[in-house]
């Protein structure tokens, strides 16, 4: 008896159909390629629980015949290319002429289609309707010019891969990110986006890719990034001929805590390539902290014999004959974009501040910061001269004040000595020194010389108070709620898990599609950019994502707390007062694990006695 049997053409087509669609996006990619493909110039996507239920895409392209309406469902049918030669001149994206027969090979699909070749209009149009890529159902239709296609029911009859489907809000946050793309590629092109029948994007045609940032995300966002052109630069970069690359990047004040927000293309193709993306980074070498990335939308152009499209099946990578000199121009170019921005925006807080008499500080710091007013005057930060304040009375009177005050920091370190509620006095085994490089607290002990790390110290103190002790966190409900924006896929990572968020006391609410409010606030944390946080969150939460609810919840917890705590901790720099530090040692000592911080940096350090004596040659064994 043998044991290879031929597959029949129908099973073949299914497991085939797993290498171009893996999930809905793919279908969604290959579904607005086409449409791109049939010159339109209008794309709307509409999609229903992430796309597992619905995927309709509506174009006024060319359209089909109603031969071509059936042919197109076939295996290796393309209108595209007739032999591999016709690669190398390649202008669109489909070639292969499977994506339409893998994808109805795996689902129920409507097409409603009429041709429309430079303005001449058939007559009539035609639906086919198909059940796992038979056609169960055809008649002509009156309809606009143009193709309407709808999936629904992924994978219904191919169990093994629906079940690696994700939740909705994971595959409709990587539909939006592919819809991104798109947009920021085909500035011309008018796409807009339903989900739910709710419409998410509408972005108009436009000629700028400044304007088209600002339609996807908003005009504050736009204002960050710097367009980047090699066409317009110096000639001492370029290295291979016919290379170019343009495009925009945030500049140096701008990061984002994952690198969703990274947008490469190559001749117009979306792709990933990791090479690519370390050279951007690269680029900005030294301007952001470590492991923030900044936002970017780069075009490359190269001519096509350097560059293999057909090395992928999803067609998201390709491969460069000169890898290394396209990731350095890249690298370069973004480097001297930064810099000649910085320079500029150096003179410009120059002139800024001969006009009005703020430090210079300050003067950088407000573009970045929307939500609070301009100060009337500024005071540098004097622990000395407000020391801490005990009553609550005070307390509460100083956050109204926050919002119209720049004294943020002295505000911060008040009520973190502040809102420890304990009045337990315990017995000192230690005389305090002082503090040293405004960073270190000195401490006498009986067996050394102690030296604390005062913002170890504290982060050990406040992430102990919000992972075991939350419920002696005094909130405070802020009197202006800060709202900001967050983009699409923020916004649809965060909503399903906005009870995280109240849970730390956090209290946070959707305020349209693209915004969210800020109700109310651990005290502790009430100073801290809390946006920031927020998008911190949700780059843990698209990290984590998994089925174990339980261990999703506790993973984010502890790193919510840890970074709660980090950000509001006293900062090295800080000068503290001997009852500041007094507490903050008494607090600590109060600690279940006080010898590290929560990331596990050591708190503090003793120098023996021994290792003193020693070292003065007092002993000498
Ligand atoms: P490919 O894009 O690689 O040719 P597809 O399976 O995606 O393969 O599509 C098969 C053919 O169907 C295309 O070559 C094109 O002629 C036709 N087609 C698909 N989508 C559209 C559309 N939205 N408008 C016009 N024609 C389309
Ligand atoms: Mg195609």
């Amino acid at each position: 008896m043998t044991k290879i049997k031929q597959l029949s053409l129908h099973e073949a087509q299914k497991i085939a159909a797993g290498e171009v669609v893996e999930r809905p996006a793919n279908v969604v990619k290959e579904l607005i390629e086409n449409a791109l493909d049939a010159g339109a110039t209008q794309i709307t996507l509409y999609l229903e629980n992430g796309g597992k239920k619905l995927i309709r895409i509506v174009d006024n392209g060319c359209g089909m015949s109603q031969e071509d309406a059936h042919l197109c469902f076939n295996q290796h049918a393309t209108s595209k290319i007739s032999s591999v030669n016709d690669l190398e001149s390649l202008v669109t994206f489909g070639f292969r002429g499977e994506a339409l027969a893998s994808i109805a090979a795996v689902s129920n699909v409507t097409l409603t289609t009429k041709e429309n070749i430079n303005g001449n209009e058939a007559s009539s149009g035609i639906k086919l309707e198909l059940d796992a890529g038979n056609i169960l159902k055809k008649e002509s239709v009156s309809c606009r010019p143009g193709t309407s296609i709808s999936i629904e029911n992924l994978f219904f009859n191919v169990p093994a891969r629906q079940k690696f489907l994700k939740k909705k809000e994971t595959e409709s946050r990587h539909i939006i990110q592919l819809v991104h793309a798109f947009c920021l590629d085909y500035l011309s092109v008018h796409f807009k986006f339903f989900q739910e029948n709710k419409e998410l994007i509408n972005c108009p045609p436009t000629e700028t890719i400044e304007t088209r940032i600002a339609q996807l995300w908003d005009h504050v966002f736009s204002k960050q990034m710097i367009t980047i052109d090699t066409e317009k630069t110096t000639d001492s970069f370029k290295n291979i001929e016919g290379l170019k690359i343009s495009g925009a990047i945030s500049n140096h004040q701008y990061f984002r805590y994952d690198r969703n927000n990274i947008f490469l293309f190559v001749n117009k193709r979306w792709i990933k390539d990791i090479q690519l993306s370390r050279a951007l980074l690269r680029g900005y070498q030294n301007v952001l902290p470590p492991a923030r990335y900044p936002a970017a939308c780069i075009f490359i152009e190269i001519d096509s014999q350097q560059v293999d499209i057909n090395i992928h099946p999803r067609k998201e990578e390709v491969q460069f004959l000169h890898p290394r000199k396209v990731a350095n121009l890249l690298q370069n170019t973004v480097k001297k974009a930064l810099e000649d921005n910085l320079s500029s925006q150096i003179q410009q807080t120059v002139t800024f501040k001969k006009e009005i008499p703020y430090p210079s500080s300050f003067a950088a710091t407000s573009q970045a910061t929307t939500s609070y007013t301009a100060p009337q005057t500024y005071k540098p930060f004097n622990f000395d001269a407000a020391p801490p304040v005990h009553s609550p009375v005070v307390l509460k009177k100083s956050i109204e004040k926050d919002f119209n005050s720049p004294d943020k920091d002295e505000q911060k370190k008040q009520t973190i000595i502040d809102s420890y509620e304990t009045t337990k006095i315990v017995q000192k085994n230690y005389e305090l020194i002082g503090q040293y490089k405004k960073t270190y607290i000195l401490i006498e002990k009986k067996d050394g010389l102690f030296l604390v790390d005062q913002h170890a110290a504290h982060e050990r103190i406040l992430y102990e108070l919000f992972s075991k002790r939350f419920k002696d966190v005094a909130t405070v409900t802020l009197m202006f709620p800060e709202i900001f924006s967050v983009s699409l896929q923020d916004m649809q990572t965060i909503a399903p898990h906005l009870a995280i968020f109240k849970q730390n006391g956090i209290e946070i609410e959707p305020f349209g599609d693209k915004q969210l409010i800020i109700k109310s606030t651990p005290v502790h944390i009430k100073n801290i950019k809390l946006s920031e946080l927020v998008q911190q969150v949700a780059s843990w939460i698209k990290e984590f994502e998994q089925p174990d609810q339980e261990a999703f919840f506790k993973a984010i917890n502890e790193k919510m707390h840890a970074q709660m705590a980090c950000k509001a901790a006293i900062k090295a720099g800080d000068i503290l007062t001997k009852e500041q530090m007094e507490k903050l040692l008494e607090d600590l000592e109060k600690t279940n694990n006080r010898l590290t911080c929560p990331h596990g940096r050591p708190t503090g350090w003793l120098l023996s006695v021994y290792e003193i004596e020693k070292k003065f040659k007092r002993i000498t064994s």
